[in-house]
């Protein structure tokens, strides 16, 4: 029997997701369910979206008899998928060729605009895990789509903190940041007209990076055809420069932040956050005792002085793309 259902946080306000039954999910060493001719997959395809086998909502939850007066529960309605960017078994998003990655970002953001049409799901979280140190149990390179029954507790928080900066200043938050970093800011790493990738200064994972589309959107669902183009480009060399950064792939999370589906969501600013594990090229930040048990990051070096660092990263990057045949469309920060 597996269940699906939401059970409240009453400490900290926000739900935790239950499934049970999904332990027994494959674990890396199987044939590749995600290539081509797998039976989910068949052929002919270069993007793909698929509902997730092993998903932790459902559109028909069941949710279990376990009560407790202190935590009310409610059904884990909702949807996971899988978007499988590329036919190819191996690499990165560095390594997708660009026209996939524009249609990848053109299934996220359709994807969004069919969840939303369900005034049940609250929120479309989609995010990508790379590597092996992040838990990933599929090499095949693919990202995730949870459809929330509620909006996340970081997105409150980010809608609380943007909704007080408009009520106070009447401009937005994010674009305020691009507007001070922008094309030649101090933090800026690279910057292709309708998104600028940065290392912000109150980054709390040691290379911390955050993309901002230049015009303010909400919805992935609300990128235009060059936008999309643009992001795609975004994709191939911010992935290219972490990649870059140690001469190894580097492992990372890569997770976009847009609107709830709830109707006050103008002051939002869609953007996207990339969060890799490593602080040297031999070791881990971890989020521990002080990072993890009270939402307190330590950062241990000016991220100014990791600026530099990622902006050789990015040239050297850049660098490989072109000698793989793609040129990079924006201006890399000098170093
Ligand atoms: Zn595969
Ligand atoms: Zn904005
Ligand atoms: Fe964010």
């Amino acid at each position: 029997m597996s269940y699906n259902e939401i059970r409240w946080h009453p400490l900290l306000g926000t739900w935790v997701i239950v499934a049970s039954g999904r332990a027994t999910r494959p674990w890396r060493d199987v044939s590749c369910p995600f290539c081509p001719g797998a039976p989910e997959t068949g052929y002919g395809w270069d993007v793909l979206s698929l509902e997730n086998r092993y998903p932790s909502l459902s559109r028909s939850p069941r949710a279990s008899s376990a009560r407790a007066g202190y935590s009310k529960s409610e059904p884990g309605y909702g949807v996971c998928k899988v978007v499988i960017e590329t036919p190819e078994h191996e690499g990165d998003l560095d390594a997708v060729p660009y026209q996939n990655l524009v249609k990848y970002v053109q299934v996220l953001a359709k994807e969004t605009e069919e969840l939303y049409r369900d005034e049940r799901i609250k929120y479309v979280a989609a995010f990508r895990n790379k590597g092996e140190l992040i838990g990933v149990s599929l090499h095949h390179p693919h990202s995730q789509i949870y459809a929330l029954p509620f909006i996340p507790l970081k997105i409150m928080i980010e809608m609380s903190e943007m909704k007080r900066y408009r009520d106070t200043t009447s401009r937005c938050l994010i674009c305020d940041i691009s507007a001070e970093e922008g094309a030649g800011g101090a933090r800026t790493l690279y910057d292709n007209d309708d998104f600028t990738l940065l290392l912000p200064a109150f980054a709390q994972w040691p290379y911390e990076c955050h993309l901002y589309p230049a015009r303010h959107i909400q919805l992935l669902s609300q990128l235009t055809q060059r936008e999309a183009e643009r992001l795609a480009d975004m994709l191939k060399v911010a992935v290219a420069m972490y990649n870059s950064l140690y001469g190894f792939s580097l492992p990372y999370m890569m997770v976009t932040h847009q609107a709830p589906n709830i109707q006050d969501n103008e002051h939002y600013h869609l953007h996207i956050e990339f969060y890799p594990v490593h602080r040297a090229p031999d070791k881990l930040k971890f989020a521990a005792g002080i990072e993890w048990g009270y939402w307190a990051f330590t950062y241990d070096e000016l991220p100014e002085n990791r600026v530099r660092e990622l902006r050789e990263a990015l040239q050297r990057g850049a660098t490989t793309l072109r000698k793989n045949g793609y040129s990079p469309m924006g201006r890399p920060a000098a170093p």
